[in-house]
This record gives C-alpha cells, structure tokens and sequence, in this order.
C-alpha cells in the first residue's frame, strides 16, 4: 500500500485543493496513510503565498482533525507541520507540537534563519549560499526536532555544477542524516517538476547526491510533496520513485503510528 505524509493545504497560499479531496485521491490510489504537513506560520510572518498565517493554524489542526473522523476508517489519517529552523522561534514551535499532539515535524530548510523575507535556498547560486544551506540544515537536524529532512538536495534547484561543494555539501548532509537519525526525503514533486523542466539548474531529487546518500548508507523516506490533489493521484511517479530508491541501494523507510519503520 502506498503511503504520504508530506501533504498541504490551500492555507499556505500556493496549494490547491480541500483536505477531502486529498483523502479522497488518496483512497482512489491505493493510499493507505495520508499525512498532512502544511507550511507551519511563525510569529509574525507575513508572507501569505508561503505559509498559513499564525490565525489559521487551529483551523488546520481542526481540519485535519475531522477529516480523520470522516475518514479514518478508511486509511490512516496524521497531522503534522512542515517547519524551517529559526532558532528563535523553537519555543513557540515545541509548544505548539505539544499543544496539538502534532504526529510528526518535516524540516523543510527552505530559508535562513530569521524570515522568508531572507534568502530562499532553492535559490543557491553561490557556495557561500550552499554552505549557509548546509550549516542551517545540520544545525536543525542536530535539534532533535525534526523527523526527517525534506528535499535535502533542494539547494541544487538553480546550481548548474555538481561541484566541490556541493559534493561537501552532500556528504555531510548524509552523513549527519546517519549520525543523528534523521533521515532524507526522497521528493516526488521534485522528481515531476525534473520531467517538466521545471528547475533553472540541476533540480532535485539529483542522482549524484543519492548516490552519496546510498554510500553514506542514509535511510530515505520517500514523499509526495502534495501541493494538489492531482499530485497524490501520480502513482506512475511514486512507482518510479520506489524503484529510484532501490536502484540507489538506498534503505526506505514509511511513517506509521510507532513513527518511521523500514519499509516491506
Ligand atoms: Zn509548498
Ligand atoms: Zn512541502
């Protein structure tokens, strides 16, 4: 059975479709886990087509909530938050974890550490931007927060060499992914954007990276990214994306109720 837990909502503003007809595409195609991680907001963000704003977040938890009501006897149903690491603001963030019982925390190192007013990593052009990436993303990791890294290759979006650094960059991506027990997230959105030219640079999920993860012996989660419904319905990708992962060597994980288990 398939299974997703890097799934959003239309609250952060570049989504499109209603919790229902995620679960709804998911049951049709052989799902059975859907989790919902949207774009966590943070205290005073303002940014309304990255994230939720601060007052919608109990709705999301509402939502979700009741789509496993009306759901959930038909596939596993979670809810989690997709977060970047901003120092100052873990307080608030391990609070709302508890405060909501949330299932599971993406880290998605999409920005540097103060606001996505700042530099966005898939934007990397320089190596000083991909050692900023590499810095923030280990020093998140090493919070113990997160339950795996997103897209940890998101920083060769719009790089045109796999060079030095981004070799460096790889390894001890991998490397602290091991070390520390966070594991990387195969991205299939990613993999659907390579197929559409959708990435100025190399892209993401990028084989030269892998490789190193399978040489690193990292454990992967495999996910969706779901930004539409149409996404989950894509079960020629995800097919394609389990056989990447074993053609890598690479040892899958899933996401269950006693949290990540290697996959059958
Ligand atoms: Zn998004
Ligand atoms: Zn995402």
């Amino acid at each position: 059975m398939r299974k997703n837990h890097h799934t959003h909502t239309p609250r952060c503003g570049h989504a499109v479709g209603e919790e229902w007809e995620y679960v709804q595409a998911a049951i049709e195609a052989g799902y059975d886990a859907l989790g919902f991680s949207d774009h966590t907001p943070w205290p005073g963000s303002i940014f309304p087509s990255t994230r939720m704003g601060l007052e919608e977040l109990p709705g999301y938890i509402e939502a979700v909530k009741n789509i496993k009501k009306q759901y959930g006897d038909k596939l596993e149903i979670s809810c989690g938050l997709e977060c970047e690491y901003y120092p100052k603001h873990m307080t608030w963030l391990k609070e709302r974890i508890e405060e909501y019982s949330l299932d599971y925390i993406i880290l998605g190192n999409h920005f540097d550490y103060i606001d996505e007013s700042e530099f966005y990593f898939g934007r990397c052009r320089t190596k000083n931007d991909i050692i900023l990436y590499l810095k923030t993303a280990i020093a998140a990791m090493e919070t113990g927060v997160y339950d795996w890294l997103a897209h940890p290759d998101l920083y060769l979006s719009e790089y045109y060499k796999f060079d030095d650094t981004c070799v460096k960059a790889a390894r001890e991506i991998c490397y602290a992914s091991n070390n520390l027990g966070v594991p990387l997230e195969y991205n299939l959105l990613g993999l659907m954007s390579i197929k559409e030219g959708r990435f100025p640079g190399l892209g993401y999920p990028y084989y030269k990276f892998w490789e190193i993860a399978a040489e690193e012996n990292c454990s992967v989660i495999m996910s969706v990214d779901a930004h539409s419904p149409e996404h989950i319905k894509n079960t020629a990708i995800y097919d394609e994306g389990i056989d990447n992962i074993k053609k890598f060597g690479l040892k899958r994980l899933v996401f269950t109720k006693e949290g990540l288990v290697e996959a059958d």
